[in-house]
């Protein structure tokens, strides 16, 4: 029976020492870290994130800015808040919350993010910096970068003479978590929706990470016996077993038939899913520590 990776425990984990950063930062240089969040529109599910990210900075001592704009919103007006946040000097982490309505270009408001305050990591500045192995100065984004660390909680920091498979191939997930289980030397496979013989890619992985979207894709036989398990995929499904009308959040495995075979992983909810939120406060601490020239956390 594989183990729990317990995700909400690290992310306290990771909270309490954001804390002690944001304290230090406060102490030693007057600072107080500032985090903006920018929301276009009004999708239900995008205010919760923001919500709940708001209120996390502020547990953890930031000041926390949310910029609330209409779902018409031209371009040119993002471009200039953006720019602005760009300036502020108590502003030391933008996020623009995505999706953004279809009328705008997504790609070209997160690349005007000043690398240094890119908390989600999504610059071409900062996925650069992570290929070429630059630690000091980028930032990683938040979700490769939370289950990374549950990944070292239970391998530890050096990964060498592991097989990493990570199913999933985006700009926002799975290439930053290939690259970072290659700095940890694994040896790494990167599969996707054209890859032959998944099952058998997949059971070759120490490590395997799924970040499909496909509810239960990964079943059992795919994986090899005594491997640790990072479900990323987040899928609401119907559940007719808990009364009609009810829904439920699954990953990408399927749970039970995984749980006999592995050796550890993450549950969905409560495994990557609390990192994620984790991983930007502690961003947002490091670019402010980076900004005010003292020493970040790593
Ligand atoms: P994308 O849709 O951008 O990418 C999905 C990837 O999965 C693509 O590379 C695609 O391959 C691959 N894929 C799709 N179907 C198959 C298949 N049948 N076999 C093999 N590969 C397949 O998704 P994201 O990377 O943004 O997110 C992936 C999942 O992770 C989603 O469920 C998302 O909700 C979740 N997620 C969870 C977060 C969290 O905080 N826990 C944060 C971010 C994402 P190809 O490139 O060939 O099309």
């Amino acid at each position: 029976m594989a183990s729990v990776i317990d995700g909400k425990a690290a992310a306290t984990a990771v909270l309490a020492d954001v804390t002690a950063a944001s304290e230090r930062l406060k102490r030693e240089a007057g600072v107080q870290a500032g985090l903006a969040v920018v929301i276009v529109g009004d999708d239900p599910a995008s205010h919760v994130y923001v919500a709940s990210k708001g209120k996390r900075a502020e547990a953890c001592g930031f000041r926390s800015v949310q910029h609330t704009l209409p779902a018409d919103t031209e371009q040119a007006d993002l471009l200039a808040l953006v720019e602005r946040l760009n300036a502020d000097e108590a502003i030391h982490g933008i996020l623009v919350q995505l999706p953004l309505p279809g009328h705008l270009d997504a790609s070209s408001v997160t690349q005007a993010i000043r690398p240094e305050k890119d908390v989600d990591g999504l610059t071409v500045v900062n996925a650069g910096k992570l290929m070429s192995g630059d630690r000091s100065s980028g930032l990683v984004s938040c979700t490769p970068a939370g289950a990374m660390r549950l990944v070292r909680d239970v391998h530890g920091e050096d990964l060498s003479g592991l097989e990493a498979v990570v199913v999933g191939r985006s700009n926002l997930f799975g290439k930053p978590m290939g690259q970072l289980l290659l700095a940890a030397n694994a040896t790494v496979t990167m599969a996707h929706s054209r890859t032959a013989d998944l099952s058998a890619v997949c059971r070759r992985a120490d490590i395997l990470v799924a970040a499909t979207g496909r509810a239960g894709m990964v079943r059992g036989d795919w994986i090899k016996p005594g491997a640790t398990i990072i479900d990323v995929g987040i899928t609401r499904i119907d559940a007719p077993e808990r009364g009609p009308g009810k829904t439920r959040l699954v990953g990408d495995v399927a749970h039970d038939e995984a749980e006999a075979v592995a050796g550890a992983m993450t549950p969905v909810p409560g495994g990557v899913g609390p990192m994620t939120i984790a991983m930007l406060m502690a961003n947002t601490v490091i670019a402010a520590c980076r900004q005010a020239g003292i020493e970040a956390p790593s």
